[in-house]
């Protein structure tokens, strides 16, 4: 509950309107059933036609006012609740968006999405839910049972039997219901991680024949789910029946204890009429009690899952006071660097030491696995380092503010990712500003020029969600170039070749070297012919330095480098 008011605090006056109108309509309901019985005995018992319609007309006013209330109510409540959610989810999409890589391995993409959209829809329902009850339920049952007694308190014996039965059922229920209920989001998170998976691994799962694998993965979450729900919904046949029944023994036994009564002249026909309605009244009003009981832990287990992502502070955040003022053009420096991932038992990096200037090309080389795009993803600070530094013109990266760092730096990853729009909107995203011949230019550079013009509607051309709808090299030239036109100081080249034949590697190369030319570039490849040329070659090895230098000065001093090369080229092309 406590989880759920943090939420509602801000619409206390919507609430406080909710609440006001739900009050007034029960007031009403609670007042009808005594106006039905002086009808009953004032007017049909003695025949007067003038006090059936003076009472009847008053009952009309009342009934129609309390349509009002309830309409007013209903309006106000969703309006509160709809706010809500949208405050919400916008708050969780800013805070998701602050997160640091480790805090999206440590949660997980999947649930972030449940949890943005399944459980803020749930603490929807419920707020709604419980705005409407909060009040009417209590109201109706404390003021049910105070008329009851009102009309006739022998009769409200048969209350007392009643009420704690039917407490009984609900309770019953609602014990086994709750966790089911719990269960329900954490199942529909493991849907939506097999789901997305399969919808992203699409191609691969055909190419290697394992549809039915797959289906039969996503059906056992699927299972797992519906049955979880089919529990859910036994429990439910189970309750509506035997709680109808509890409620229909209650009006028999109320009618014939009452109609005895009646008969002996110690009850008038009225009272008994107004007595049943009561009772009705105090059921029902239990029942959304139970209803409360049951929704509500369902919304807390949803309100907690938000709170979950909400209170994770984002391990990377701006330092208090931030050095935005360099007096430089992006000198990198590594110094001492340490670093490894969460959960890892080894150091993915160990004491790396290196500095990177403008005007020079610096290159990465080393197998797979060996740390190239860990050390990389340290100068954006996509993550901190464990111990020593890494530098940009003197400057820890740690206090600079992470948009200034990130201004500076022009990074084109390993995996080239493109959203779903233009390309010229694609390639804008590096510089909002960019004109139309920076873009061409950036093109050129970028040895796009040519599949564009080919392509239909040119820069208008439309990209597919992902990036489907174009090759890999193609998707490598266009986030080089979307890097290109945002004329940073630092350029980081993740891999950004590889999907490249030579030819179209060398130009690109060529003419990125003039473009670039006084700016810092970090080049990360496999092939030694991308790096071959470069000022400074670093050697990577199982996350540490093996060698550094020119390509000349490595092939004499380091092995690491020496078995790279010979891997790749025949002895007269590299000496
Ligand atoms: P490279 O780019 O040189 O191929 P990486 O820098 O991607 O290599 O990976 C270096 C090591 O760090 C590998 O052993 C890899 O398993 C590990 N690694 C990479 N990313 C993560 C991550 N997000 N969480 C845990 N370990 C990771
Ligand atoms: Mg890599």
């Amino acid at each position: 509950m406590l989880k759920l008011y943090r939420f509602l605090k801000p619409y206390s006056v919507l609430v406080a309107g909710v609440l006001t109108f739900v009050f007034l309509q029960t007031l009403g309901d609670l007042y009808l059933p005594t106006l039905m019985s002086d009808i009953i005995n004032d007017g049909v018992m003695q025949g007067d036609t003038g006090k059936i319609l003076q009472i009847g007309g008053l009952m009309l006013l009342i009934t129609g006012g309390g349509a009002v209330c309830a309409i007013i109510a209903s309006f106000l409540s969703s309006k509160a609740a709809v706010r809500l959610g949208t405050v919400l989810r916008s708050n969780m999409f800013k805070r998701v968006e602050s997160f640091s890589l480790h805090e999206f391995d440590k949660i997980g993409t999947a649930t972030l999405i449940t949890r943005t959209t399944n459980d803020i829809t749930q603490i929807q329902m419920v707020t709604v839910m419980i705005m409407r009850m909060m009040i009417a339920a209590p109201m109706m049952a404390i003021g049910g049972i105070i008329m009851a007694l009102q009309k006739d308190r022998q009769l409200t014996l048969v209350l007392a039997v009643a009420i704690p039965v039917l407490g009984c059922v609900i309770a019953l229920i609602a014990s086994r219901m709750i966790p089911l209920f719990k269960l329900v989001q954490v199942k529909i998170d493991k849907i939506n991680l097999v789901l997305r998976e399969k919808l992203t691994g699409i191609r691969v799962i055909r190419a290697f024949n394992t549809v039915e694998r797959e289906a039969g993965r996503f059906d056992a979450a699927n299972a797992d789910l519906t049955n979880n729900y089919i529990k859910v919904n036994r429990i439910m046949a189970f309750m509506m029946p035997s709680i109808m029944l509890v409620m229909s023994l209650t009006s028999l036994s109320i009618l014939w204890f009452g109609g005895i009564r009646v008969s002996r002249n110690s009850m008038d026909l009225g009272a008994l009429f107004a007595f049943t309605q009561y009772a009705m009244q105090i059921m029902f009003s239990m029942l959304m009690l139970a209803m409360m009981f049951i929704m509500v832990p369902r919304a807390q287990a949803a309100a907690l899952r938000i709170n979950e992502v909400l209170d994770t502070v984002p391990e990377i955040t701006d330092a208090e006071t931030t050095k935005d003022v360099f007096d430089g053009r992006g000198f990198i420096e590594f110094k001492d660097v340490v670093f490894s991932y969460h959960g890892a038992e080894e150091p993915a990096l160990r004491d790396i030491s290196f500095s990177a200037r403008p005007g020079e090309v610096t290159a990465i080389i080393g197998s797979t696995g060996s740390g190239k795009s860990t050390l990389i993803n340290l100068i954006p600070r996509f993550y901190d380092v464990d111990s020593g530094s890494v530098l940009i013109d003197g400057v820890d990266v740690r206090e600079i503010s992470q948009e200034a760092l990130r201004a500076k730096i022009g990074f084109v990853p390993q995996k080239a990712v493109l959203f779903s729009g233009s390309i010229s909107a694609n390639i804008k995203f590096g510089n909002d500003d960019a004109t139309g011949e920076e873009i061409m230019h950036a093109v050129e550079v970028a040895q796009a020029a040519g599949f564009i013009s080919e392509m239909d509607g040119g820069y208008e051309h439309e990209i597919a969600q992902g990036g489907a709808n174009i090759s890999g090299g193609q998707k490598q030239r266009l986030s080089i170039a979307r890097a290109l036109v945002r004329r940073p100081e630092v350029y980081i080249f993740d891999d950004s070749f590889s999907a490249l034949d030579f030819k179209t590697d060398a130009r690109l190369r060529g003419a990125l070297r003039k473009e670039i030319a006084d700016a810092t570039v970090i080049i990360v490849a496999q092939r030694v012919g991308t790096v071959m040329d470069a000022d400074r070659i670093i050697v990577l090895d199982e996350g540490r330095i093996a060698g550094m230098g020119t390509h000349r000065e490595l092939l004499y001093n380091c092995e690491v480098y020496r078995e790279i090369v010979s891997s790749q080229l025949s002895e007269e092309e590299y000496i």
